[in-house]
């Protein structure tokens, strides 16, 4: 057992991954055989991920403000505080925050075999982001 009382540094969110600013607090990254990695991510009003997907899936919980999410083929939904999504594995999605409120989401994910947790592409389109619309990607 071992008990972490502090997060550790928060980590600013590349500028190749995401757009505007996001934080990241890795809040826990068990030693194998676990291949859990779990983030706080914070993402200000109009920030958002690139396109990206998991190897093994993910689940985003929101625990505070409101977003959106949006996977490939589909339209954005709203997200806010208390909703959990699960993203299937190798599934295209992108996610953030809404253009006028801040989200807090916890992700939580398991890496594949070679330690990868993300595959990430394009950043999301100017016209994709906040409408949801557009996703040629
Ligand atoms: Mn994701």
């Amino acid at each position: 057992m071992h008990v972490t009382r502090q997060r550790p540094d928060t980590q600013a969110g590349p500028a190749d991954n995401f757009t505007g600013t996001v934080w990241l607090d890795e809040l826990a990254a068990p030693q194998p055989p676990s291949r859990l990695r779990m983030f706080s991510v914070h993402f200000a009003p109009g920030a958002h991920t690139a396109w990206h997907r998991h190897p093994h899936g993910q689940v985003l919980h929101v625990t505070e403000g409101e977003g959106l999410v949006q996977r490939r083929g589909g339209e954005a939904e709203r997200i806010r505080a208390g909703d959990t999504v699960w993203i299937e594995p190798d599934e295209w999605h992108w996610h953030g925050a809404g253009p006028r409120t801040f989200m807090t989401h916890l992700a939580v994910v398991e890496a594949a075999a070679d330690g990868t947790t993300t595959e990430w592409a394009c950043h999301v389109a100017a016209d994709t982001y906040p409408a949801g619309t557009g996703s040629a990607f």
